[in-house]
């Protein structure tokens, strides 16, 4: 048994590896970032602007008319679900936009392209074929890679330190306040707790921090209510009896690695090639200094994940596969006037050099940009008490009055987000970024409106561009 078994096991992985090298390249983009950070629109964008062209000027393949045609094709993976794209695009391009509903779990598409070859003689071999697998996941899941090198204790220890200063974790602390954690295990108390912890997550998140890991309780998908996301932090107690409340939730901490954070990254995120993070980094930045640092460490707690002298078992598990090529890119740009899109750039700039420091980041390709997927906005300048605001005008998604805003301002200095302390704590983004939550506007393309998103061309030519 066992020897055929591994003779066939062998075959299977022959074949395969034959198939892939007479068959067409791949290139599998992760897309990732925090609940709400756009990857659902960014995807449906980018897809929709690369098969239907004439709108990614900054996209080389595209502009020089090499892009034959875009078309989707079933995906390779079978199991994975396939991301909601038509469904997406109806709801952002219907006569009554509205935006689709967000990423909760992973999921593929694939878009096929026949391109021509570049050059002079480039005519002269025939298109060839290029399949790009978008692979959507939610950037909580990314950040439990953090958790693999910890234990029960010091998790707990970590995360009550940490969250103890917070308004929005009072309800979880006066939880456990007196708690008895050497107490027999009661399976009703581990799911209050649980639960209580779950909602200071949740809260946290609204409020624009980010590191809001376990990243399955925020998005359980089918593992709801599983004892495997049925614990939460605890005080360490001296005595831990046998069939104790604090060793059932160390058991679990335990399960929650080997059954939820390691099939993740054995299954999806070890066969990325290049990766897009998408970033909200000016609702970060308008929730104030302690969401914009708690944003900086969650993206070097990202790029140690990409980080080619990563932790044994990863390592073991994506062997010398590497990722090429990395983008952060802040996202929601249209709710700023382009004339501080610099600003916002240098920003993202800034807080990504400091990730790679503090990650000790080498090996990939990285850039940061500040992008939007899809623009709800038009810029207009208002003069308001005798100086020229550079505003942009949209359609609110609360009762749908359209108006033109100004956020506020941006430092012209990153350092002043970076180091609030040395720098004089600032409210930034502090005037009418608060409601500017705008609809998704009607699709038009008139000349001269510019082109319906900000720099996705850009985006893609730094992820895909050269393979294309
Ligand atoms: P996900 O959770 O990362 O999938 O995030 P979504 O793609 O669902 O985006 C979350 C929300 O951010 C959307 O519902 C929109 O309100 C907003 N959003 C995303 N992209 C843009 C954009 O390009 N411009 C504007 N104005 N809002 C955006």
């Amino acid at each position: 048994g066992d020897i055929a078994d591994d003779l066939l096991r062998g075959l299977g992985g022959l074949g395969s590896g034959l198939t892939e090298a007479f068959s067409d390249p791949v290139i599998r983009l992760g897309v990732t970032g925090l609940s709400r950070a756009g990857k659902t629109v960014f995807i449906t964008s980018l897809v929709a602007n690369l098969m239907d062209r004439g709108r990614m000027p900054g996209l080389r393949a595209a502009a020089e008319g090499r892009i034959l045609s875009a078309f989707l094709q079933p995906q390779p993976d079978d199991t994975v679900p396939r991301f909601d794209y038509e469904v997406h695009l109806d709801e952002l391009t219907g006569p009554a936009p509205r935006w689709p509903e967000s990423t909760r779990a992973v999921s593929e598409l694939r878009l096929s392209f026949r391109l021509a070859e570049a050059g002079l003689f480039g005519g002269m071999r025939g298109p060839r074929t290029l399949h790009l697998d978008i692979v959507d996941y939610p950037g909580e899941w990314l950040l439990d890679l953090a958790l693999m090198e910890q234990d029960y204790a010091g998790w707990s220890a970590e995360v009550l330190t940490r969250i103890e200063p917070r308004v929005e974790a009072a309800g979880y602390l006066a939880q456990i306040a007196g708690l008895d954690a050497a107490a027999a295990h009661d399976e009703m108390r581990a799911k209050a707790l649980a639960e209580g912890f779950a909602s200071y997550l949740g809260a946290a998140r609204a409020a624009g921090y980010s590191d809001c890991t376990p990243g399955r309780f925020l998005l359980p998908g089918e593992l709801a209510g599983s004892p495997v996301l049925t614990f939460a932090p605890l005080p360490k107690p001296a005595e831990i009896p046998r069939g104790a409340l604090w060793r059932e939730m160390e058991r679990r901490f335990e399960a929650y690695k080997a059954k939820v954070v390691k099939p993740f990254f054995r299954d999806h995120f070890a066969k990325i090639d290049r990766q897009v993070v998408l970033v909200d980094a000016l609702g970060a930045i308008h929730a104030g200094p302690r969401a914009v640092e708690d944003m900086r460490r969650a993206m070097a707690g990202i790029l140690a994940a990409f980080r080619p002298g990563r932790t044994g078992w990863l390592t073991g598990l994506l062997g010398l596969r590497r990722v090429e090529r990395i983008l952060f890119a802040a996202t929601k740009a249209d709710h700023l006037h382009h004339l501080e899109h610099a600003k916002l750039t240098r920003i993202m700039a800034a807080l990504m050099r400091d990730a790679k420091d503090r990650a000790e980041f080498a090996g990939a390709e990285t850039a940061a940009m500040a992008i939007a997927s899809l623009r709800a906005t038009v810029e207009e300048s208002v003069r308001h008490e005798g100086r020229m605001l550079d505003c942009v005008r949209g359609r609110l998604l609360d009762g749908g009055r359209e108006a033109a805003f100004y956020p506020g301002d941006l430092p012209d200095n990153p350092a002043a987000l970076l180091a609030p302390a040395r720098e004089g704590a600032t409210q930034w983004l502090d005037a009418d970024y608060e409601v500017m939550a705008f609809a998704p506007a009607v699709l038009k393309l008139k000349p001269g409106e510019g082109p319906p998103h900000i720099r996705l061309d850009r985006a893609a030519e730094f992820l895909i561009g050269d393979r294309l």
